[in-house]
């Protein structure tokens, strides 16, 4: 029994150390996000005004892709011979294709529309 309210003595400190630090993390974050929020706003404008002139059919795959993408990218550059996304390999013909810019080519593996790293 001694050793057992020793244990939860233990554990108790342990969570009591964890909460505060829970705490400071928390406010380090809601500092980053306030100080990121107005550069969002803007951002989120931007793309709003440009949006309106890309085609409907396009812009409605460009979400759904960037809503299925793990990491919320939709278009990823061409990385030593891999996708930028999911890192599967491209074979050299589709890397062709992509440099020549001549239409949309997206990753057979995650989708992602792959892109040269100029563009
Ligand atoms: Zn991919």
């Amino acid at each position: 029994m001694k050793a057992k309210q020793e244990a939860v003595a233990n554990s108790q400190a342990f969570l009591e150390e964890r909460k505060s630090d829970l705490e400071s993390k928390k406010k380090e974050l809601d500092n980053i996000v306030s100080d990121t929020k107005e550069d969002e706003e803007k951002l989120k404008k931007k793309a709003k005004d440009i949006e309106k002139d890309i085609d409907d059919r396009l812009l409605t795959a460009f979400k759904r892709i960037r809503k299925n993408a793990r990491n919320g990218l939709a278009v990823v550059t061409v990385e030593r011979d891999a996708c930028g996304g999911c890192f599967n390999k491209i074979p050299p013909q589709r890397q062709l294709d992509i440099q020549s810019r001549k239409k949309v080519i997206v990753c057979e593996y995650c989708g992602r529309i792959l892109v040269d790293s100029e563009l």
